[in-house]
């Protein structure tokens, strides 16, 4: 079905622009530019920046805290000393003297004492090679022995700011063993400019990787991040359309591969949203435009499409159309007797033969339960929308449709109208198909009704008449006329008939005129009007009949007519039993007459109205009797006791054989089914003849009296001898 749809050339333009999936619609924008851009300064803004800085600046700090301390600051402290003891051994060496002999001082003061006021030397011990004390100058060093075991002694006081060492045969190229004292205030200063120093080039150094490192994860490690960021955050913003970049960080590295990823993620979470929002829009459009049951376009598509259709009518773009309305005859019985799935499958039966049978420019909707709506373009093909009626008339009966090997022969009641020719406006042609529709519902189903003006007419007439009538209930203008019934064997007057007369008051001279009830009853029928009108004629006419027994002594049976709606719109068993109780006549002095429309709408609660009924005890007859659709079972079923030949049949009874042979196959079935059967329409002594001679039971018609008004009625009565033999005189 739905691919039929695709092609209808008036199909509207219902909006798909928001459910199209467009991959490549996820725009690029600069955003990555300005994270660039704006990177360096983000790099030092950064926490994870800050932390990384100053781990990398603690470690670098750290480490040549460590390498300063157990490495280069005792190396340099010992360069310091050595330096000072080599000052030492050459001051002590220039003074030296050669020539003394071993055991002796090889100084003289006054060179000592220059040498310390010269050099750094404060004092010195002289021992001989044996280690013996010879002499010592200035102040005297703390060291004041020589044996094997101080030798090396070097005695570095840096709180007394002195340093003493011994200086060997080697260091002297002499034979003395010379203790030297001498100042070293200045190490310990060196050594402060040292660490200063060290301290100084530490930190720029530590600034300076901390800050090639840092460009460096800043280039290679947050930029990335930070890219990544951002674009995650605009997915996050907007999942569906996320505004991002393509990464231009090299895919070689793991970071450019995980961006990679997310921004191949981010793309495929975009696609899949847009795929998801695209399939469910796809399908509330559907819901909105279709019917689920057949795929057919719905009511609310149809009439855009109509408008559709006049739209391109009225720009020359498109022809005249047929706006066609189709209901399914008594559909309902089909569901309700045979089940949902039954009707289910005949309704897409039809849709299927609908669609199949129309062009494809042609729109076939399923505009409700049962009934759908042709748009079709009229061509040289279709001319007239008669035509296509016929067509689509014709395809629904061509043969049954076949469910669960049972045949269902579908019947349809169609309205035609064309745009523009019966109206300008698209919503009015629909409107007077759906009036056509009626009209072909009304004259009794299975047929095309094509829209007239005259129909308009008629519908406002309608309407007219039913703002009167609702005047004429209020202002009491309605009134029961009574027609007696007469058992053909006793020639008594057994019952009367209430019929219903409308006087309906005017300027003429007779005051008013009369308004047949064929045609204000169809009227109240389809407002509803009818059920208190029908209530008012069953009260009116039981209190009548009640007067007649009581206070004249007549015990006659009333017939009240009872309208189909009167069935399904109110509960007639209950008010009926309250009105026989409230009044108090007997149950079986009042008959109710219903047509055999009765039985074409709900078939179990009319059965069950019926039993209902006859429980109370009143008289159930079928009035028109051979007119509609009856069939023998139900019959047997329904609890009827008299059965009304319609006056059809009697009328043309003694001229046309074939409806004396209806009369006489009626009159036969009443007694194979224990019925009574009553005559209507019995005008002339002929009727009478052929129904006495045919065995019928009772009659009624003008041969005997017109409709009267109660007061006429009983003086027929009174009047009346007894039997048939007067007024067969
Ligand atoms: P119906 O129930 O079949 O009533 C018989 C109709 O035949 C009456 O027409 C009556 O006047 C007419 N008639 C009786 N004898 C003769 C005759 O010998 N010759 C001819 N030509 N006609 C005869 P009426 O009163 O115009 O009623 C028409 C229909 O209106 C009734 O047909 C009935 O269906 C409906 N109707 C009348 N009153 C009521 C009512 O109170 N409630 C409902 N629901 N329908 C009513
Ligand atoms: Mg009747
Ligand atoms: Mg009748």
């Amino acid at each position: 079905m739905q691919s039929d749809t695709k092609t209808i050339s008036f199909e509207p333009q219902v909006d798909t622009s928001t459910h199209i999936v467009n991959t490549d619609s996820h725009k690029r924008t600069n955003n990555f530019k300005s994270v660039l851009l704006s990177s360096p300064g983000q790099i030092w803004k950064s926490r994870l920046s800050w932390r990384i800085a100053a781990a990398v600046f603690m470690t670098i700090l750290l480490v040549q805290t460590l390498i300063m301390n157990f490495g280069t600051l005792p190396a340099f402290k010992q360069r310091l000393l050595n330096d000072l003891r080599e000052t030492g051994r050459s001051a002590v060496s220039s003074i030296i003297d050669p020539k003394a002999s071993f055991n002796q001082t090889p100084f003289t003061s006054d060179q000592v004492a220059r040498m310390v006021d010269t050099t750094k030397i404060q004092g010195i011990g002289v021992y001989s090679y044996q280690t013996e004390f010879l002499k010592s100058y200035g102040a005297p060093p703390s060291i004041n022995k020589i044996n094997i075991d101080n030798l090396s002694q070097i005695n570095f006081v840096p709180e007394e700011n002195f340093y003493e060492t011994i200086l060997n045969a080697s260091d002297l190229k002499r034979p003395y063993y010379i203790v030297v004292r001498m100042s070293a205030g200045h190490i310990q200063d060196e050594i402060a400019y040292y660490i200063q120093d060290t301290i100084k080039i530490m930190l720029i150094m530590s600034l300076f990787v901390t800050t090639v490192l840092m460009i460096a994860l800043g280039r290679w490690l947050l930029e990335p991040m930070l890219f990544m960021r951002n674009n995650l955050q605009a997915a996050f913003k907007n999942p569906e359309d996320p505004q991002i970049e393509d990464s231009p960080f090299d895919t070689r590295d793991e970071i450019g591969v995980a961006i990679d990823l997310a921004q191949k993620l981010i793309h495929q979470n975009a696609d899949n949203l847009t795929r998801i929002k695209s399939a469910a829009e796809d399908k509330i459009h559907k819901l909105a435009y279709y019917d689920t049951l057949t795929g057919l376009p719905n009511r609310t598509l149809f009439i855009q499409s109509l408008s559709e259709g006049a739209r391109q009518k009225q720009d020359g773009t498109a022809d005249r159309f047929a706006v066609i309305t189709i209901d399914l005859d008594h559909f309902k019985d089909i569901n309700d007797s045979m089940g949902h799935n039954v009707g289910d499958a005949i309704l897409r039966g039809v849709a299927k033969r609908l669609r199949s049978a129309m062009p494809e420019s042609a729109v076939v909707s399923k505009s409700g339960e049962d009934e759908y709506m042709i748009m079709m373009p009229l061509s040289t093909d279709l001319s007239s929308s008669r035509e296509v009626a016929e067509k689509v008339h014709h395809v629904i009966r061509t043969e049954p449709f076949k469910v669960f090997n049972e045949s269902f022969q579908v019947r349809a009641s169609i309205g035609v109208a064309t745009f523009p020719d019966d109206a300008v406006d698209p919503d009015q042609v629909l409107k007077n198909a759906d009036i056509a529709l009626n009209r072909a519902k009304e004259e009794g189903r299975d047929t095309i009704k094509e829209y007239s003006e005259d129909f308009d007419r008629a519908v406002q007439a309608r309407f007219q008449m039913l703002r009167d009538l609702r005047d004429a209930m209020e202002n009491k203008q309605l009134e029961l006329y009574y027609q007696p019934q007469m058992d053909l064997k006793s020639g008594k007057v057994i019952g009367a008939e209430a019929l219903l007369r409308w006087f309906k008051p005017d300027n003429s001279k007779e005051g008013g005129t009369f308004i047949s009830p064929a045609d204000f009853i169809p009227v109240a029928e389809q407002s509803g009007l009818i059920v208190p009108i029908g209530e008012w004629v069953m009260r009116t006419a039981c209190e009548m009949a009640k007067s007649w027994k009581e206070e004249h002594g007549y015990d006659i049976r009333i017939a009240i007519n009872v309208s189909a709606h009167q069935f399904t719109q109110s509960d007639i068993c209950a008010f009926t039993q309250k009105v026989i109780e409230e009044i108090g006549i007997d149950a079986h002095k009042v008959e109710l007459e219903v047509t055999e429309s009765v039985f074409m709408d709900d078939i179990q609660h009319t059965i069950q109205t019926l039993q209902n009924l006859h429980a109370i005890g009143v008289e159930l007859a079928i009035d028109d009797f051979g007119t509609g659709y009856s069939s023998l079972s139900y019959l047997r079923q329904f609890p009827i006791d008299r059965l009304k030949i319609d006056q059809s049949f009697i009328r043309n009874a003694l001229n046309n054989p074939d409806d004396a042979s209806i009369a006489r196959t009626i009159i036969a079935l009443g007694r194979a089914l224990n019925l009574k059967v009553i005559a209507e329409g019995v005008e002339t002594i002929e009727h009478e003849a052929f129904l006495v001679k045919e065995g019928c039971d009772e009659v009624q018609g003008f041969r005997y009296s017109r409709p009267v008004p109660a007061n006429n009625f009983l003086e027929f009565v009174q009047n009346y001898k007894d039997d048939l033999k007067p007024l067969e005189k």
